[in-house]
């Protein structure tokens, strides 16, 4: 029986704040999916690398499970490249850390590693300790690269060899859309059998449906048509495209409107967030452009009850939690065809998926939304529906089955 579950989470703890720098999806879906394992009566254990000193070694979180902050390089953020440094004493400290639980006896102890630095950790901690050591990528290089905007830099050599080898000797890769796991097999050459998919989940009692009017008086809103756009601030999300299509949206639609909410994030981060005002000052955008700021994760529902749309033009996507999100609290959504997105989005049900990264065609989908109140009714009933895929509990089942498949089958 699975009694202990170890996550690792090298580069970003589930404690910071998402949406800014890099925390994002993965920071919530560590928290989240932790917690929901903590509710089964599992022990769980997340390990990420000190950055901030003023957090204590170890932490207990209210959700029921515990953090370790593992002191590896100075205790302060660095960015990705420079945590390859660190790989080794990290992986040391968990080891020693977890090297006891081998005495609860053979198939109760799991590794789940996030991202490829962790999934590196992982390789090191499961050869000495010999716990299955299971992974999850939420981004892979060679797909980012597929998609990357023009003038931006590749994903280095070094990251692709990491995956390949995570992927090469890890028990089993779980992969969040049926997209991925083939993604993981025809660009890595993964062993199918060892290829498992399990999507996340979303907090459905978080993401509910809720009030437009009410919403929109408590973020101080008239009843414009509002768009709205979610995310980590940097070129793979595709705001410049998203504050392009809004620029057309406002030629059919004037008084419309569109939030952002999220922060600069990644190497170039603040010049892309820069570039984008500079953008939206020259289109004569400002005053219908909102900027919001990175909002704390339980005050998300009030946007998007706020709005009428949800813009998702990312130029890649391993799930989209921001799409499934939205949809649970019943917001069409309009994304681009890609990744996660194709599986979280219905075409045509509970929003449109986009072809390329145009922004005509973006604006042309954001009034097939926004115009016309009958067929808006119905894309809501859509999204709902959609959403409510995506509770904790059917994604932990499923979970729970893979690291048993794993186990030395006395789970
Ligand atoms: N998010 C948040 N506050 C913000 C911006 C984003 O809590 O200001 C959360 C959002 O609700 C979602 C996550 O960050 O849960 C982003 O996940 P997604 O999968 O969309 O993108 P990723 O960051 O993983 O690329």
């Amino acid at each position: 029986m699975i009694r202990k579950v170890v996550f690792l989470s090298m580069h970003t703890s589930p404690l910071d704040r998402p949406g800014v720098g890099d925390a994002g999806g993965m920071n919530v879906y560590v928290d989240e999916q932790a917690a929901s394992l903590a509710r089964r009566g599992i022990e769980v254990t997340v390990f990420t690398r000190r950055t901030d000193p003023s957090r204590a070694g170890v932490m207990a979180t209210p959700a029921g499970y515990e953090v370790i902050h593992v002191e590896a390089g100075p205790v302060e953020p660095l960015p990705i490249p420079h945590l390859g440094d660190w790989v080794g004493e990290f992986a040391t400290q968990v080891t020693e850390a977890v090297l006891d639980d081998g005495h609860r006896g053979p198939g109760t102890v799991i590794l789940h590693s996030h991202y490829w630095l962790s999934g590196w950790t992982g390789l090191l901690v499961k050869q000495v300790t010999g716990f299955p050591l299971a992974n999850s990528f939420h981004t892979l290089g060679r797909v980012k690269d597929a998609t990357r905007r023009p003038g931006q830099p590749s994903e280095p050599l070094y990251r692709i060899a990491a995956e390949r080898e995570v992927i090469a000797r890890s028990d089993c890769v779980i992969a969040s859309t049926e997209h991925e796991a083939l993604e993981l097999i025809e660009r890595y050459g993964a062993d199918p059998s060892r290829v498992c998919v399990n999507p996340p989940g979303i907090d459905l009692t978080l993401f509910r449906p809720g009030d437009r009017r009410e919403a929109r008086r408590r973020l101080g809103l008239d009843d414009a048509p509002t768009v709205l756009f979610v995310g980590r601030i940097q070129a793979l999300k595709g705001l410049d495209v998203a504050v392009a299509a809004f620029g057309m949206v406002r030629d059919h639609l004037p008084d419309a409107r569109m939030m952002v909410v999220g922060g600069p994030s990644g190497p170039s981060g603040i010049e892309e967030e820069l570039e984008i005002r500079q953008l939206a000052a020259r289109s004569g955008l400002e005053r219908r452009l909102t900027w919001c700021g990175v909002q704390p994760h339980h005050r998300l529902p009030l946007y998007y009850q706020a709005a009428d749309v949800l813009i998702v033009p990312s130029r890649s996507e391993s799930f989209g939690l921001v799409a499934a999100e939205a949809q649970g609290v019943g917001l069409p959504v309009v994304a681009a065809n890609v990744g996660g997105l194709r599986y979280v989005v219905e075409d045509g049900v509970s929003g449109f998926l986009v072809d390329g990264w145009e922004p005509p065609d973006y604006a042309k989908a954001l009034l097939r939304v926004l115009d016309g109140a009958a067929y808006r009714d119905e894309l809501i009933r859509g999204a709902l529906a959609a959403g409510r895929r995506y509770g904790w509990e059917a994604a932990t089942d499923r979970l729970l089955e893979l690291y048993r498949g794993i186990t030395d089958g006395s789970g």
